[in-house]
C-alpha cells in the first residue's frame, strides 16, 4: 500500500466524530492493507512503532524535528521555528513548505513498509553522533514525501498524530475485516491479553487465520496484561460473595511482571512497559531465588528497611523511579519483590489453573532469601478473620487487603471479582479516590483567569462502548504553578472538535485528545443531567461532588486505565449501602 494511501485513511479517521464511523473505516483499512504491512499499520495508528514493553521510541524532541524540517525543505530554521510558532503543528508547518517548492509533485511514491522501515531505522540510532544521524534521516524521509504524507509523518515522530483510537475499536475492527461483524473480538481479546501486541494479533489474524489466534500461548518475553480488581467496602461483603477465599496482604509499590529465561530477566510495569533498568537488585534476586529455569510471576516491589523489616511509605519506594543514580538507590533502599501470583513456569502454563494451584507452585518456586518474599496469605470463610488480617495490615502500614477466588484463573486483562480490593481509605469515607481522564478544560474566570485555565473536564471509560463519558467538572486540587504546568501540557494535546471517542453534553473551551489521568478525590457520586457517566435515554447521568485533584497526571495509566461507569455505577451503590449502615 502506497504511504498517501494510508494518509487518506488518516484523513477520514481525524474528520469524524463517530466512534462507529471509525470502526467501519478502520475495518475497511485491514482488509486493503496486505498481510506484512499490518502490523506497522496497527501500530501507527496506536501512535507508536512497536508495543511499549519492546521500548522502542523515535526520540526526537521538538527542536530536532524542526531541523529535519529545515533540512528538508531547505528553509532556513528560524524561518522554520517562525511559523512553527504561528501554526502550533510541526505537520502543517512541513506541509506549507513543501507545497511552496516546485517539484512537489515528483514526491508521493513511498509505500508504508519503506516509510514504517525508516522511521525504525531512526529510532534504532543510539550512541554517538545518534541526533545528527536521526536528523539526516527524518530530513531525507521528509523530502520523498509530498506534502500531506509530509504532515503525518511530522506528527508522527513528535507524538502529535492523535488520531485517538482505541484498542477495543481496533479489535472490532479487525474482527469485521474478516468475518463481517464483530464476532471473533473475544478470541481476539484473549490473544492480545496473552502477548499485549495488537500488531501481532493482526498479522496473526491476517497470515493464519482463526486456527493461528486459537493457537496462541503465553510466551516469555511477552507482558501478559494484568489481572485487576474490584473493590466490595467491608470484609462481610467480600465473604459473601466469595465464600472460602485467601486474603493477601495489600502492598503499595510496583507491580512487578516477572520474565525470566534462564539468566535473562525482564519487568514489565502495571501498564506493561519494560521497567528492568529500574530493579537491578530485583533482577539479581530472582536469578538466585527463582527455581525454575523459565517462569513468569507477579508481585508487588517495595523499599523494607532492612534493619527492622518494615515496609516504607510509597513516598520511599517511589524514588526508584529514577534515570541515574538507580545503583546508588538500590544500595540505600533496596527493594523486596513480594510475589503473589504464578503465571508461567518452565513449560506450564499456569494462567488457566486456579489460585490454590498457582499459589501452591509459587511456593514451591521461590527459594528463601532476602529479595524476594511470598506475599503473606491466609485461607478463610470467617468474616471476623478477614477484619482481623486487615486491620493488622493497616497497622503495619500497608494498603489494606486483596482477596481472591480460590478457583478462579488468571484472568488476564480483566477487571474482576477473582480478585477484591479492601482499602483503608473505603473505610469511613464515603468512597475511594477515582482516576479520571482529562477530554477539556475552561478558561479560568476571576483570579485564575491570569493562568487560562480554570477547571478540568474529566470523563471516565466506558469498557462497553470504548468511549469517554464525563463526570466532573474539577476546579481544585492544585496550586497556581500546577495550573499552568497542566495547561501547558494539556494545549499540546490540544483538538479542534470533540474527539470521536468522547461522549459529553458539555462543551469545554478546550478540547484535548484524552491521555492524561489523574487521581480525583470527592466527597460523594451525586445523580446530575448534565454528565454523561451512566446515562441513559432519559435517565439523569452520574457527577462528582466537590472533586479535586490529589497528586499529580498518573504517568502509569493510559486513558482506558481510568476508572470506568461501570465501577461507578459500583461505587455508588456501595456508597448507597455505607450511608445506611453509618
Ligand atoms: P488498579 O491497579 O486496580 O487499576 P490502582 O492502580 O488504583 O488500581 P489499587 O486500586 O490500589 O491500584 O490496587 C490494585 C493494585 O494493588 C495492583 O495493581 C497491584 O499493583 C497492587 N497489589 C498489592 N498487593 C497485591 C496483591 N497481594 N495482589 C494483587 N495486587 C496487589
Amino acid at each position: 500500500m502506497r504511504f498517501a494511501k494510508l494518509v487518506d485513511y488518516f484523513e477520514r479517521l481525524e474528520a469524524t466524530t463517530k466512534r462507529l464511523e471509525m470502526f467501519d473505516i478502520l475495518s475497511e483499512l485491514f482488509r486493503e492493507v496486505e498481510v506484512e504491512e499490518i502490523a506497522p499499520v496497527v501500530y501507527l495508528l496506536e501512535e507508536q512503532l512497536a508495543p511499549p514493553f519492546r521500548g522502542i521510541e523515535i526520540g526526537m524532541a521538538e527542536k530536532l524535528v524542526l531541523r529535519a524540517i529545515a533540512k528538508a525543505t531547505g528553509v532556513e530554521e528560524g524561518r522554520v521555528a517562525t511559523l512553527y510558532k504561528k501554526l502550533g503543528d510541526p505537520g502543517l508547518v512541513v506541509e506549507r513548505l513543501l507545497e511552496q517548492k516546485k517539484e512537489a509533485s515528483a514526491r508521493g511514491k513511498l509505500t508504508v513498509l519503506a516509510v514504517y522501515t525508516r522511521l525504525m531505522e531512526i529510532a534504532e540510532q543510539t550512541g554517538e553522533g545518534s541526533v545528527e544521524r536521526k536528523i539526516q534521516g527524518l530530513s531525507d524521509l521528509l523530502a520523498e514525501a509530498g506534502p500531506k504524507e509530509a504532515r503525518y509523518i511530522a506528527r508522527f515522530v513528535m507524538g502529535r498524530l492523535r488520531l485517538g483510537i482505541g484498542d477495543p475499536t481496533i479489535l472490532d475492527a479487525l474482527s469485521k475485516a474478516v468475518a463481517g461483524d464483530r464476532s471473533l473480538r473475544p478470541e481476539l481479546e484473549r490473544a492480545y491479553n496473552l502477548c499485549s501486541d495488537l500488531g501481532l494479533v493482526a498479522r496473526t489474524l491476517r497470515g493464519q487465520g482463526l486456527e493461528g489466534i486459537r493457537a496462541f500461548r503465553v510466551r516469555v518475553g511477552h507482558p501478559i496484561r494484568m489481572a485487576l480488581a474490584e473493590r466490595l467496602p467491608t470484609a462481610e461483603e467480600i465473604i459473601r460473595r466469595l465464600g472460602r477465599c485467601a486474603v493477601e496482604v495489600k502492598i503499595d509499590g510496583f507491580r512487578c511482571q516477572v520474565h525470566k529465561q534462564g539468566d535473562a530477566v525482564e519487568i514489565f510495569s502495571r501498564n506493561l512497559e519494560r521497567t528492568t533498568p529500574m530493579f537491578p537488585d530485583i533482577v539479581e534476586g530472582v536469578r538466585r531465588q527463582v527455581a525454575a529455569r523459565e517462569a513468569i510471576f507477579e508481585g508487588e516491589a517495595v523499599a523494607v528497611n532492612e534493619e527492622t523489616g518494615e515496609i516504607y511509605p510509597f513516598q520511599v519506594t517511589v524514588q526508584r523511579k529514577r534515570k541515574h543514580g538507580v545503583e546508588e538507590m538500590a544500595r540505600e533502599y533496596p527493594l523486596v519483590l513480594y510475589a503473589f501470583d504464578l503465571l508461567y513456569s518452565d513449560g506450564m502454563d499456569y494462567t488457566p489453573e486456579p489460585y490454590e494451584r498457582r499459589r501452591a507452585a509459587l511456593e514451591r518456586m521461590i527459594r528463601p532469601g532476602d529479595r524476594l518474599k511470598l506475599a503473606e496469605m491466609i485461607i478463610t470463610e470467617d468474616p471476623k478473620a478477614v477484619e482481623r488480617f486487615f486491620e493488622e495490615s493497616i497497622e503495619r502500614g500497608l494498603e489494606g487487603i486483596v482477596a481472591k477466588r480460590l478457583d478462579a484463573p488468571y484472568q488476564a486483562g480483566a477487571r474482576g471479582f477473582h480478585w477484591i480490593k479492601l482499602k483503608r481509605s473505603y473505610k469511613g469515607e464515603l468512597s475511594d479516590t477515582l482516576d479520571v481522564v482529562l477530554i477539556g478544560y475552561f478558561h479560568g474566570r476571576g483570579s485564575r483567569a491570569r493562568l487560562g485555565i480554570g477547571a478540568l473536564l474529566g470523563a471516565v471509560y466506558d469498557e462497553e462502548s470504548d468511549t469517554f463519558k464525563t463526570i466532573a467538572k474539577i476546579g481544585s486540587g492544585l496550586s497556581e504553578e500546577e495550573w499552568v504546568r497542566i495547561r501547558e501540557l494539556l494545549d499540546r494535546s490540544r483538538v479542534s472538535h470533540r474527539p470521536a471517542r468522547v461522549d459529553s453534553l458539555i462543551e469545554p473551551d478546550v478540547w484535548v485528545e484524552p491521555r492524561y489521568v489523574v487521581t480525583v478525590l470527592a466527597d460523594e457520586i451525586t445523580k446530575s443531567p448534565v454528565h454523561t457517566c451512566g446515562k441513559r435515554d432519559d435517565e439523569p447521568g452520574y457527577a462528582l461532588r466537590f472533586p479535586r485533584v490529589v497528586g499529580w497526571i498518573r504517568e502509569d495509566k493510559r486513558p482506558e486505565d481510568a476508572n470506568t461507569v461501570r465501577e461507578v455505577l459500583e461505587l455508588y451503590e456501595m456508597q448507597k449501602r455505607v450511608k445506611l449502615a453509618g
